[in-house]
C-alpha cells in the first residue's frame, strides 16, 4: 500500500519538477528575459508611444500546452508592449506617465524569488522592516511624527480608501449619522475619492463642493464659510479633502489655511498628494506644500513621483488607532503571530491586504542603490521641461493654459473662423496617428484642450522636442484640411 503510494508520489514528482527548472533552464530564462529587456529600454527612444492596434485575443489563450518562453516573450512584445500606450515611454505626456525604474524592476525579481510574506512582521521582519524604513523616510519628507503610520498599498485609490475608512472610524460616522454628516472637496478631486467613499457605506454623505479660485484651488475663506454655515444649521462636518497636484492641471490647493482651518473646526483634514507629492523634495516647489505636515491623512504615488513600475501607492496616517479600528484584527489561526508584549508594525493592520506582494522593495532598493539626489534632479529637470515645453508652443502659436503649480498644463490652438472644439479633437487624433508622443485630453471650463503631463523620468529635452515637431506637423495638416473645407 505505502509502496504504491510512495511510486505514485514519485511520479506525479518528476511531472510537477517542471515548475522547478534546473540552473541551466533557468539562465537561460533570464538571458531571454535581458534580451527582450535590452532590445525594449535600447529601442524606447525612437519607437512608437501609442498605437491603436488592436490586441490578437487568440495567442494569448490559455490552452494547457507547454511553450517555450522564447516564444511566450515574443508573444508579450507584440501584443502587450507593442500595443496602447507605452507606459514606460518618455514620450507618454499624457493622464498621469508611468515610472518603470529598471531598479525596481530588480527589486520585485529579488522580492519574488525569496516570496517574503509582507503583512505581518513575525513572518518577515526584514520586509516589513524594510516597508516601515520607508515609510519613516516619507514621514520625515511630509512632516509627519514618526508616531504615525501607513502602508505601501498597490497604488493612491486604494490608499485614499484606507485613509477615508480611518477618517470614517475616527469620527464615528455610523449609519444613523451619515446623512447630516458632511465632507468638503473640491470638483477638481480625484474620482477615486469618490468611488472610496461609495465602497465605505458614506453614498449618502453631503458633499460641498468648494468654490475654486481662476487657478482652479480650493479658497480657504470659501471653506470655511461653508464649514460654519454648515455647523450653524446643525449638520455634522467631519473630513475636508484637499489636492496636492490635482489631475486635470497639477494645482496644489492651499494646503496650510486648509489645514489651519480643518484644525480649527476639528475635522479630520486628508491632503491626496498622488501624482503632485514628491516635488516637495525640489527645492523651487517646497514652499507650495507648507501645510501638508497638518494632515492627518496622506496619499502619494511613487508610481508617480518616484518613477516606480505602477502598482506603487503609500498612505500615512497621524492616528494609527483610527486605521486600527477597521483594519486590525486577529483569529485564531493568527496566534503564533503576535508576538508576546511587542508592539510591532503590521503593514496588514493598516491595509486591506493579509498575504500582500512585497512591494517595499520596489521603492527601497532604488532608493538605495541611486541615492536621492538623481531623483530630486529628474522632478526638478521635469518641472523646466514644463516650462520649456509650454514656451516652444507659445512661440509656435498655440495659447496654453495658467502657469502651473507642477508638471501638469494643457495647449490648444485657436483656429480661427472655425469651431475650435472640433479642430483641436482633429489636431489631437493627428497627432496620436504619428503616435511617437501621446497626450489626452481634458474640458477646462467647457472647451477641449490637450493635456500634457510631464513626469516620466525618460521625457528628456530630445522628447520635447520630438513632441513640438510632432504637433507642428500635425497642425501643418489640420490646416490642410481646413482650407480644403
Ligand atoms: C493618480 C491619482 C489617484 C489614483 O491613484 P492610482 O495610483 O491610479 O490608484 C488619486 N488621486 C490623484 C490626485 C491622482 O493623481
Amino acid at each position: 500500500m505505502t509502496q504504491k503510494l510512495r511510486r505514485r508520489i514519485l511520479e506525479l514528482e518528476t511531472i510537477s519538477m517542471d515548475l522547478e527548472p534546473s540552473e541551466l533552464t533557468r539562465n537561460e530564462y533570464l538571458i531571454h528575459i535581458q534580451d527582450f529587456a535590452n532590445r525594449f529600454i535600447n529601442g524606447m527612444g525612437s519607437a512608437k508611444v501609442y498605437s491603436h492596434e488592436k490586441v490578437n485575443d487568440e495567442s494569448l489563450l490559455i490552452d494547457g500546452n507547454k511553450k517555450t518562453l522564447k516564444r511566450v516573450i515574443d508573444i508579450y512584445a507584440k501584443e502587450v508592449a507593442g500595443k496602447g500606450i507605452t507606459a514606460a515611454s518618455g514620450g507618454h505626456l499624457g493622464y498621469i506617465p508611468g515610472g518603470g525604474l529598471f531598479t525596481s524592476a530588480l527589486a520585485d525579481f529579488l522580492a519574488d524569488i525569496t516570496n517574503e510574506y509582507a503583512g505581518l512582521y513575525y513572518a518577515s521582519p526584514g520586509a516589513v522592516t524594510i516597508e516601515k524604513k520607508v515609510l519613516d523616510w516619507m514621514k520625515t519628507v511630509f512632516g509627519f511624527p514618526f508616531s504615525a503610520t501607513g502602508s505601501l498599498t498597490s497604488g493612491g485609490s486604494v490608499a485614499n480608501l484606507i485613509a477615508l475608512t480611518a477618517a470614517r472610524d475616527h469620527h464615528n460616522i455610523k449609519p444613523e449619522k451619515i446623512r447630516y454628516s458632511v465632507i468638503y472637496l473640491s470638483r477638481q478631486t480625484h474620482h477615486s475619492v469618490q468611488k472610496a467613499l461609495k465602497i465605505i457605506g458614506l453614498e449618502e454623505v453631503i458633499i460641498r463642493y468648494t468654490d475654486l479660485d481662476e487657478n482652479f484651488r480650493i479658497e480657504p475663506g470659501r471653506l470655511r464659510k461653508q464649514i460654519e454655515d454648515d455647523i450653524a444649521s446643525g449638520l455634522n462636518p467631519f473630513l475636508v479633502i484637499a489636492t496636492a497636484g490635482t489631475t486635470d492641471i497639477g494645482a496644489i490647493d492651499p494646503l496650510r489655511d486648509i489645514g489651519e482651518i480643518s484644525r480649527a473646526y476639528k475635522l479630520w483634514y486628508h491632503v491626496d498628494a498622488a501624482y503632485g507629492g514628491f516635488f516637495i523634495l525640489t527645492k523651487q516647489k517646497k514652499e507650495l506644500f507648507r501645510g501638508i505636515e497638518l494632515a492627518d491623512s496622506l496619499v502619494t504615488d511613487p508610481h508617480k513621483g518616484l518613477f516606480m513600475p505602477s502598482g506603487a501607492g503609500a498612505v500615512l496616517i497621524r492616528n494609527r488607532e483610527a486605521v486600527f479600528h477597521s483594519f486590525q484584527y486577529t483569529a485564531n489561526y493568527m496566534q503564533d503571530s503576535v508576538l508576546s508584549g511587542q508592539e510591532v508594525y503590521n503593514p496588514a493592520d493598516v491595509s486591506p491586504e493579509l498575504t500582500r506582494h512585497f512591494r517595499a522593495l520596489r521603492v527601497w532598493l532604488p532608493l538605495q542603490v541611486h541615492g536621492i539626489e538623481p531623483f530630486i534632479a529628474c522632478l526638478e529637470e521635469k518641472l523646466l521641461l514644463t516650462e520649456y515645453f509650454r514656451n516652444r508652443l507659445n512661440e509656435k502659436g498655440f495659447m496654453t493654459g495658467p502657469v502651473p503649480d507642477l508638471t501638469i498644463s494643457y495647449f490648444w490652438y485657436p483656429a480661427e473662423k472655425t469651431d475650435q472644439d472640433s479642430c483641436n479633437r482633429r489636431l489631437l487624433e493627428l497627432i496620436l496617428q504619428d503616435g511617437h508622443v501621446f497626450f489626452s485630453s481634458t474640458i477646462i471650463n467647457g472647451k477641449f484642450v490637450i493635456r500634457m503631463a510631464v513626469l516620466s523620468f525618460r521625457t528628456r529635452l530630445g522628447t520635447i522636442d520630438k513632441a513640438i515637431e510632432v504637433i507642428q506637423d500635425a497642425r501643418i495638416k489640420l490646416d490642410k484640411e481646413l482650407s480644403i473645407q
